[in-house]
């Protein structure tokens, strides 16, 4: 049997660390990543044959769990028709349209490939619409792999941020304002400071990239005011939370209308596309409309189109989010229950089909927060969940990701297994 080591020393050889993405390596829990050979439902199978529960969902786009039939099938269907074209389909118009008409902020649309794509456009579109150079970021959001994104705060406020990867430039990154996320005084003063020169403020509105963290009361609607203010633009990167958290994504949890969204992961329900829109007058300001360029070979492929639009009438039935939400409460709940039974310092949180575990006695509510929890402790706990069968993203950073598909006897599985690393952690 060709086992996950093998597979892993194989892949080191012609594929750097041996993945095509840093996390699925495993560097900060340690042990051999998964090789997944298929998966269904609630389940992913290794090379091994080996069934574990999957709470990382690719993470994200598996809503509705994996390889559900109508989203095969309608891949399958489409892909017969051919594979790309290079020239507009009736399928796009009716993603677009189905966006627009579901996403309160979304006047029009424009469909990429991912998601650091759209985060890419909506920044360059951002600038060209203000005529502007410098954007807000927040520490611990991820938007992306973008050059001008890579950066961590500097050592104070106003300072700007330093790259976090080699091959950027600090020229690069001389326009990115790294804040506090949470922290709106630093906007304000920030704001004060260099108001006419920023073009926009970039915000993942509930992160799920340093484990979930949710916004404080009046953190969104701060931003919403002060971008407004000032003639910046707002961006909610909902990339992650957009029909993840809620039908109508943090926008409609909260009513705050950004003047542009990042879209990815369920808009193309396991298949690659990105998508960012917003308010019309900015969109008009897109090639071939507009001055800012942007373009795509792959854009709006038909079959990723198909099963985007497949997953998104899936998740249009009546109860979905409803039945979404309740099982991961149950999945949360059950977690704090088993932690306090077992006497170890956890906490857990949720929103919609996402959610965070914390090796700390609160849910955190920044970056610096998330640090401070016992990341040894989650990787005892990670590895042991691992052993047992239940996959956990393999970081302390990351959110999780529930589907349909997990039901009362796969969550009723999932926390005796957590129960019983819960003692491993103890020790
Ligand atoms: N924005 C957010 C909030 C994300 O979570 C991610 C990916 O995890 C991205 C952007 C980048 O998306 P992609 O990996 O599709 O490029």
């Amino acid at each position: 049997m060709t086992t996950n080591a093998d597979l892993f020393a194989r892949a080191c050889k012609t594929i750097p660390g041996g993945v095509n993405s840093p996390v699925r390596a495993f560097r900060s829990v340690g042990g051999t990543p998964r090789f997944i050979r298929r998966a269904s439902g609630p389940y992913v199978w290794d090379a091994e044959g080996r069934q574990y529960i999957d709470y990382v969902g690719s993470w994200g786009p598996a809503i509705l769990g994996h390889a559900h039939p109508d989203v095969v099938r309608a891949v399958q269907e489409a892909a017969v028709d051919g594979l790309s074209f290079g020239a507009p389909t009736e399928a796009e118009i009716v993603l677009a349209e189905t966006l627009v008409a579901r996403l309160p902020a979304l006047e029009q649309v424009r469909l990429v490939s991912s998601g650091t794509e759209a985060t890419m456009s909506a920044i360059r579109l951002a600038r060209g619409y203000t005529g502007r150079p410098k954007l807000i970021k927040f520490e611990g959001c991820y938007h992306g792999h973008a050059d001008s994104l890579l950066v961590k705060a500097g050592s104070g406020l106003l300072t700007f941020g330093n790259p976090t990867s080699a091959g950027v430039p600090p020229e690069f990154v001389a326009h990115t304002v790294v804040l506090d996320y949470n922290d709106l005084d630093g906007v304000r003063r920030t704001f004060a400071e260099l108001g006419e020169e920023i073009a926009c403020v970039i915000v993942e509105p509930m992160p799920g990239n340093m484990n979930l963290i949710k916004p404080a009361p009046g953190f969104l609607e701060g931003l919403r005011e002060l971008c407004t203010e000032h003639g910046a633009v707002l961006i909610f990167d909902e990339v992650m939370t957009g029909f993840r958290v809620g039908p109508q994504g943090v926008q409609g949890l909260t009513g705050i209308r950004p003047d542009l969204v990042t879209l990815g992961k369920v808009i193309g329900g396991g298949m690659p596309v990105g998508a960012f829109g917003g308010r019309a007058d900015i969109m008009a300001q897109v090639a071939p409309l507009g001055p800012v360029y942007q373009a795509g070979t792959l854009s709006g492929n038909p079959v990723a189109v198909a099963a985007g639009l497949a997953t998104l009438a899936l998740i249009a039935a009546p109860g979905f989010y409803e039945r979404l939400g309740e099982q991961t409460d149950k999945l949360v709940r059950g977690l704090r229950e088993r932690a306090e039974l077992v006497g170890v310092p956890f906490s857990a949180d949720a929103v919609g089909g996402m959610f965070g575990l914390y090796f700390s006695e609160r849910v955190p509510a920044s970056y610096a927060e998330v640090t401070r929890s016992d990341i040894e402790a989650f990787k005892v706990f990670f590895q042991a969940c691992l052993a047992q069968g239940v996959y956990f993203a393999p970081s302390a950073y990351e959110a999780g990701f529930v589907s349909i598909t997990h039901d009362d006897a796969v969550i009723a599985r999932t926390l005796d297994v957590a129960e019983h690393a819960l003692h491993t952690v103890k020790g």
